[in-house]
């Protein structure tokens, strides 16, 4: 899986022509390993801690490429703070996203995704891909 993602990255930079370089192989190892729905902040810190070397912007721009070749996708918080997520081929997943804690719940709704596909075909409308983000407050700060 790691394994086929590193090449599908590998075989776009070299598309794309880029140079392989060691901070982007470090970056793309991190953010693999890594939990879903990572900020630009939170892998930056991760990548420092094992590579002082790497600096934000190279971070920054390098997870615009995940997105670019397919690899990531982006996740837009209601504060305009933009999380990173890998995608998994062939699968696919929506978001409710809290405004107090920045939790994600992630769910899948098949009848939701007829109804896009059906909006979409009465409109004539050919649909590449979407997200849908819904936000709110989770089930543990609605407690607080
Ligand atoms: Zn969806
Ligand atoms: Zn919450
Ligand atoms: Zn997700």
């Amino acid at each position: 899986m790691i394994l086929e993602k590193k090449k599908m990255f590998n075989d776009f930079a070299a598309a794309k022509g880029l140079r392989s370089t060691r901070q982007r192989d470090i970056i793309l190892d991190i953010f693999l390993s890594t939990h879903q729905h990572i900020s630009v902040e939170d892998l930056y810190f991760k990548v420092k801690s094992s590579n002082p070397g790497v600096g934000h912007a190279t971070v920054y721009r390098t997870l615009k490429l995940f997105v670019e070749c397919g690899l990531a996708r982006e996740v837009l918080f209601y504060d305009g703070q933009t999380r990173y997520e890998h995608v998994v081929a062939g699968e696919h997943h929506d978001h409710l996203v809290c405004t107090n804690c920045n939790s994600i719940v992630e769910f899948e709704n098949e009848t939701i995704e007829m109804l896009q596909n059906e909006i979409a075909a009465r409109h004539g409308f050919q649909i590449k891909g979407h997200k849908l983000e819904i936000y709110g407050l989770c089930s543990s700060c609605r407690r607080q």
